[in-house]
């Protein structure tokens, strides 16, 4: 697969249209799609369902979000066990083997060409979308946001955290989310579940850090928005939470003027 077939769905889906806000959202986990000749990658459809096949309710949150703040959001449409796009290429979690217990057939012993095909049709595309976005908007205030969600316990330890915000080379806009968060009286994991790394993390270091744009790595956990509902709920937060983060952001570090819209802004 050089290229993802004429009648394969695109590795990439936009939703949303740019009214002027300065967020862009990407979602690198949202999709579940495998390419036919891979045969749902030895998997049974549940097993590709799991948490450790996409970012289980994510896709109703950033759907929604994107039509709240009038921005666009990028979503990879391909499981994460195709590869993951939020690892760099060549990463040893770019393309699993196991996860989470879980043997993935159709990825054991990859050759060099076929894991190359898969960052050539889905790594690749997806990425240079983004950068496609971004650079449309230079000049204009832009933040990237990554939206996750993690599964509720992990090697049977619960999860004590509602959300939880990932940083690591510039974390002022998480710490200002972080409290935002809390004032709802949740309980938010500072670089919990995860920690973000040049490493374990590709999208934010790469369209965040490297380019020196503001950025938010943001993971809900699953059992909160697994169903429409709570995806509502959610995106309802977070689209009245983030412009505030913004505004706070541009008041504290005024090199980052907030946009005319934003300034109106009160969703
Ligand atoms: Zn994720």
């Amino acid at each position: 697969m050089a290229a993802l077939e004429a009648d394969y769905p695109p590795c990439v889906a936009v939703f949303g249209t740019d009214g002027g806000s300065p967020f862009v959202l990407v979602s690198d986990h949202a999709g579940q799609a495998v390419p036919p000749e891979m045969d749902g990658l030895g998997l049974s459809a549940a097993e590709r369902a799991r948490h450790i096949g996409w970012d289980i309710g994510i896709d109703g949150v950033g759907r929604a979000l994107s039509r709240k703040l009038h921005c666009v959001l990028i979503e990879q449409v391909y499981s994460r066990l195709v590869i993951d796009c939020n690892r760099a290429p060549g990463h040893p979690t770019s393309i699993v083997t196991v996860s989470d217990g879980t043997q993935v057939p159709a990825n054991q012993d990859l050759t060099a060409a076929q894991r190359a095909a898969r960052e050539n049709a889905i790594l690749h595309p997806y990425h240079d979308r983004i950068t496609q976005e971004l650079d449309a908007r230079l000049g204009r205030p832009t933040v990237v946001v990554a939206l996750h969600s993690f599964t509720p316990s992990m090697n049977a330890v619960a999860r004590p955290w509602q959300v939880g915000l990932l940083h690591n080379r510039d974390p002022r806009l998480a710490h200002i989310m972080i409290d935002l968060l809390a004032q709802e009286g949740l309980t938010v994991g500072d670089n919990q579940p995860y920690a973000l790394t040049e490493t374990s993390d590709y999208t934010i270091p790469k369209h965040g850090e490297q380019r020196g744009l503001p950025h938010m790595e943001i993971e809900i956990r699953q059992d909160l928005i697994t169903e429409p509902e709570g995806q509502e709920e959610w995106a309802e937060r977070l689209a009245r939470l983030l412009p505030k983060a913004w505004a706070l952001f541009c008041a504290q570090y005024p090199a980052h003027q907030p946009t005319a819209q934003m300034q109106d802004a009160t969703v």
